[in-house]
């Protein structure tokens, strides 16, 4: 088919998440038909390296004949059967599997579609065991400025990037948020550790001020991915988790993106960053992109409180524990163990990481983050680390442009572009990688 006919088709019919009003219906979305390794094709037949790795999810790889005939067979032996009053083997092995590798007493694997409802589930949970446990007034979720959790009601409530809640509704009085983590924007003259020390007494002071009788969760990504994959200062989960601790709060961490080997391990709250956690949202990685399912964990002691209550937990999906989905995490998983990619993320990860700050080099790029494979690069015209000026706005999309001519996509956010390749990507592909955004940014300004 002509892509004229097919390009109208997507612009009169497709609805896009984060579909822009001024240009709706008269988009000119490149469309990607096929894809293998770490590389996509689009529609004019070039070939990509997939810098974002699809929207940090594509772990193992495009184009697995194992993924595909694991997902096939299952749909074969059982497509769907409904999870309410019964179970399949296949999601029931998954779940065992990730409560194997995820930390401490995290054993209780609640299935969801994505990562949005992995988040609202979550925090449905912790309403639903407050209620049943006498406190109804603890209700109120700390979280962060930059914070992306999900775009359910409930997730989208406690998301702190501001120009997401600009236009649609959220439960204001659910949400409290903290200034930003970003060590960046710290003071004129302020140490980091005077920073981190300034970021934990945000907490406290927040806790403290709206009575620890009425805070029911922090929730917090380790790494706050799409808010410009900001790193907190060392140590910062590990104070905020005994502020918590302290204060009876429950810690929420969201591990959409640092899950499933993007920082070298399973998990990376306590691998990563010594945390114990009371529920890990997770998705995105847990099928490598080739179905749709996320999860909360949620620790032993949480179900313990609750155990035993004549009360249902209602809420939950259609395709909760999705026997297809299932096979994909499962089969995945087995890949990964197999193929040792966790021990390659952690091998490749300092070249990434060298290469990504190298680009500091240029001109126009004010910063650069990360952590295991994942990366951001800020830019302003002006040098300017903390203001942007009116070009800015289209840095990342200029960038962007100027990649795809030269073999790689890149993921664009206002003057940012973030990488998280799939996490196969070879050392020579990380340095064609790096080669390529650094002449795309320097052919940008
Ligand atoms: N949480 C985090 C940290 C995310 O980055 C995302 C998506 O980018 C979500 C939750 C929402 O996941 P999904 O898009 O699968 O609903």
């Amino acid at each position: 088919m002509d892509n004229t006919e097919l390009r109208a088709w997507d612009n009169g019919h497709f609805v896009h998440p984060w579909e822009g009003m001024a240009a709706v219906g008269q988009n000119d979305r490149t469309f990607v038909e096929t894809a293998s390794g770490i590389h996509i094709v689009n529609d004019k037949g070039e070939r990509l390296i997939d810098g974002p790795g699809g929207m940090w999810c594509t772990q193992i790889g495009y184009g697995r004949t194992e993924m595909a005939d694991a997902m096939a067979e299952q749909a074969r032996q059982l497509a769907y059967f409904s999870p309410f009053n019964n179970t399949n083997s296949i999601a029931t092995r998954f779940a065992r599997e990730l409560a194997k590798r995820a930390p401490g007493d995290l054993n209780h694997v609640f299935f969801t579609t994505g990562g949005s409802t992995a988040v609202d589930s979550a925090l449905r949970f912790i309403q639903f065991r407050n209620n049943l446990m006498g406190h109804p007034d603890k209700k109120i979720v700390i979280s962060r400025q930059k914070a992306y959790h999900g775009s359910t009601y409930l997730a989208a409530s406690v998301s702190g990037k501001e120009r997401d809640r600009l236009w649609l509704d959220k439960a204001d009085d659910l949400a409290h948020f903290l200034p930003n983590v970003n060590p960046l924007y710290r003071a004129e003259g302020q140490s980091v550790a005077d920073f981190l020390d300034e970021k934990i007494a945000d907490l406290e002071n927040a806790i403290l001020t709206f009575g620890a009788d009425r805070v029911a969760a922090f929730i917090a990504e380790p790494i706050l991915a799409s808010g410009g994959v900001i790193v907190p200062p060392e140590g910062y989960h590990k104070r905020c988790l005994e502020i918590c601790r302290r204060h009876d709060v429950l810690y929420i961490s969201d591990e959409v993106v640092t899950a499933f080997g993007r920082l070298g391990h399973w998990f990376a709250s306590k691998d990563v960053f010594g945390i114990q956690p009371d529920i890990i949202t997770c998705a995105k990685g847990m099928t490598s992109g080739y179905a749709p399912m996320g999860a909360a964990i949620i620790s032993d002691r949480l179900i313990a409180d609750i155990a035993g209550n004549d009360a249902t937990f209602s809420n939950g999906y259609t395709y909760s524990g999705h026997p297809v989905c299932a096979a994909a995490g499962l089969t995945s998983m087995e890949i990964i163990e197999r193929e040792g990619i966790l021990e390659h993320v952690r091998q490749v990860a300092p070249v990434f990481q060298e290469r990504l700050h190298d680009l500091r080099r240029i001109g126009i790029v004010t910063d650069t983050r990360g952590m295991g494979l994942m990366g951001c690069v800020q830019c302003s015209l002006d040098g300017n680390k903390t203001s942007l000026l009116e070009g800015d706005y289209e840095i990342g999309a200029r960038i962007d442009a100027e990649c795809q001519k030269r073999g790689l996509l890149v993921r664009p956010i206002i003057n940012m572009c973030v990488m998280s390749p799939p996490l196969i990507i070879s050392e020579d592909q990380i340095h064609q990688m790096f080669d390529v955004l650094g002449d795309g940014i320097r052919a940008s300004v």
